[in-house]
This record gives structure tokens, C-alpha cells and sequence, in this order.
């Protein structure tokens, strides 16, 4: 089996290339390194299963030889990073989603695409099911990346149904843990790396909204299993524990042993209120479930942030 990953040196792609060489598959990694990090990859480039190739798969998109699965992971994902690169998200999105669907329709292959809780936007159900269409400005800020998400999957549905590419749509709830990057804005590596420097917390508003953080390694426990599974709609995979952003900051506090204050800032405009996902699907039908409590993989983050960064 072969795979190729788009985005692959990033956060969650590096974890993917790494999942899918264990399983015993080869893994072609594309990245543009536009927020993708190759030291993420530098190691596995010693496997003889793994190659790199540095391309923006918006503009050009092959790959020699055959391949069974393209995980189209490609893209922005932290919200400073699409409001820096509000054109790119969207184009990778857009023009990056047909480009992948295209070669896998070319080569036979399937195609499995990062989706996003994002897609919920602001929801007004809670928690959120995959049957839920969601609350999206898409003019806000924000709708870069959560229309770019929309539109990837009614691409992909449509290759599916038109040409009958084999899809799977992983929604992405709030994934955290190792090799997320220091400055990447996101809540957790912001509040680890000012509480291990000892500056302030910064949180937004007061604090109350809400956040449901996966580890890593589930999330890709979740991401496998979905791919050997048949389903051809999108499955929501997160963890259902619900915190405060507030409890959030103040557990990294304590974890980390950081006497750093915590300070509250303005909130970025259409930040959701309340995040959450309904695993029913998912339990259901693929039997998964997330395994590592919050506190858990906040330590582990933190073990790896104090060496890794
Ligand atoms: N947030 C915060 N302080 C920060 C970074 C983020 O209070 O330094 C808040 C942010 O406004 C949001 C939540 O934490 O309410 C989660 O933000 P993140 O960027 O991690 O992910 P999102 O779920 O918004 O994509």
C-alpha cells in the first residue's frame, strides 16, 4: 500500500506519516512548508518507505507511481496562520482539494480529507453532530478557512457520487499534543510556552467559551480506523470533554508549575462559543473512542514543549 500525504510535514501530518509507515505502508509527504516544518519529517527521511517532496500542491499536483489513499491534510489550520494567509487557506482548499481528487481519480485511489469542526462554525446545536450544517459567516475572518472546508467536502462528495472516487471526511475537533508549533497562536502551545517562559496567560474574553481538546494519538487512532471502515459521509472525531478556555489556561498553569499570571484580552471576532462533538458515529461504527484524558496529554505535550521546542 502506498499513501501520499499533502501537508504532511505539519502538526497533524507528521503524526499521519508516521502512523501510516508503522501500519506498513509507504508515504509519499507533500508540503509547501508554508506553515509546515520540515525537522516535523527529518527523521523519517531515513525511511526507506518515505520521501519528501516540496511543492504547493495548489499549483501543481503529481506524483510518480501508483498509490491506494491521498490524505489531503494540506492547509493552514491555526486561526492567526489563515488571517496571515487568508488567499492561500482558501485556494488550498479549493484548488488543492480538486487537484488531490483529481490524481487519486487518475491513479485509482481514494481520498481522505481533513475536515474540521470548523464547518459547525459558531454552532447553535450543542454538541455538535455530523447531521448539523452549521452556523458560518463567510465573510467573517474565520470563513477562509471553515468556507475552504465546506467547499472540500462537497468537492470530494461530488467526486464520489460523479466518479466514484472512494472518500472519507474526518471532522477535526481541536487536536493538541507534540510538535504543534510554539508560535502557531493556538491556545494550547500559547498558553504552554507563556506559562514555561513566565509571562502572562493570554486569554480571550473571560474565558468561558468552550473548547473539546483530542490528543493527538487518538486522533489518529480515529483517522485509521475510519479509513478502514466504509464510510463515505463525514465522521466527527474529537474528544468530548468540554473545558472552558479559562480552565484550560489555568491547568496548563498548574501542570507546568508556572507562577505566570493570567490576563484577559479582547476575543477575536467569530470565535465560536461553545465547541463540542457528538461521537455517537463514530463509537458506533467504528468502535473508537478517545483514550487520553485531558490532563494526560496536556502532560505529555509539556514533557515534549520543554525539550522539543
Ligand atoms: N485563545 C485564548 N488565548 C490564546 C489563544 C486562543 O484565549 O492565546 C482562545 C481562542 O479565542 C478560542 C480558544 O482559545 O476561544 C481556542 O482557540 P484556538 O486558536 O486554539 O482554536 P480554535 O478552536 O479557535 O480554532
Amino acid at each position: 500500500m502506498r499513501a501520499v500525504v499533502t501537508g504532511g510535514s505539519g502538526f497533524l501530518g507528521s503524526h499521519l506519516c508516521r502512523r501510516l509507515l508503522a501500519e506498513g505502508l509507504e508515504v509519499a509527504c507533500l508540503d509547501s512548508m508554508l506553515t509546515g516544518v520540515p525537522a516535523n519529517v527529518a527523521e523519517l527521511e531515513k525511511e526507506p518507505g518515505f520521501s519528501l517532496q516540496r511543492v504547493d500542491v495548489t499549483d501543481e499536483l503529481q506524483v510518480d507511481g501508483s498509490m491506494d489513499w491521498i490524505f489531503h491534510f494540506a492547509s493552514p489550520a491555526s486561526p492567526p496562520d489563515y488571517l496571515e494567509y487568508p488567499i492561500e487557506t482558501l485556494k488550498v482548499g479549493a484548488i488543492g482539494t480538486w487537484r488531490a481528487l483529481g490524481l487519486a481519480r487518475a491513479k485509482g485511489a481514494g481520498l481522505l480529507l481533513a475536515s474540521t469542526s470548523e464547518v459547525y462554525g459558531d454552532p447553535e446545536i450543542h454538541p455538535q453532530p455530523e447531521s448539523y450544517w452549521g452556523n458560518v459567516n463567510p465573510i467573517g475572518p474565520r470563513g477562509v478557512y471553515d468556507e475552504a472546508k465546506r467547499y472540500a467536502e462537497a468537492m470530494t462528495t461530488a467526486y464520489h457520487h460523479k466518479h466514484g472516487v472512494p472518500i472519507r471526511i474526518v471532522r477535526i475537533f481541536n487536536t493538541y499534543g507534540p510538535r504543534m508549533r510554539r508560535r502557531d497562536g493556538r491556545a494550547v502551545p500559547n498558553f504552554i510556552s507563556q506559562a514555561m517562559d513566565g509571562d502572562p496567560l493570554t486569554v480571550h474574553g473571560d474565558g468561558s467559551q468552550t473548547r473539546s481538546l483530542c490528543y493527538v494519538d487518538d486522533l489518529m487512532e480515529g483517522i485509521w480506523r475510519l479509513l478502514n471502515s466504509d464510510i463515505a459521509t463525514p465522521v466527527n472525531i474529537g474528544n468530548p470533554e468540554e473545558v472552558t478556555v479559562l480552565a484550560l489556561a489555568e491547568s496548563i498553569r498548574d501542570l507546568t508549575g508556572s507562577a505566570s499570571e493570567i490576563v484577559f484580552q479582547p476575543r477575536p471576532q467569530d470565535d465560536p462559543e461553545v465547541r463540542c462533538p457528538d461521537i455517537t458515529l463514530a463509537r458506533t461504527r467504528l468502535g473508537w473512542e478517545p483514550r487520553v484524558p485531558l490532563s494526560e496529554g496536556l502532560d505529555r505535550t509539556i514533557d515534549w514543549a520543554r525539550t522539543g521546542w
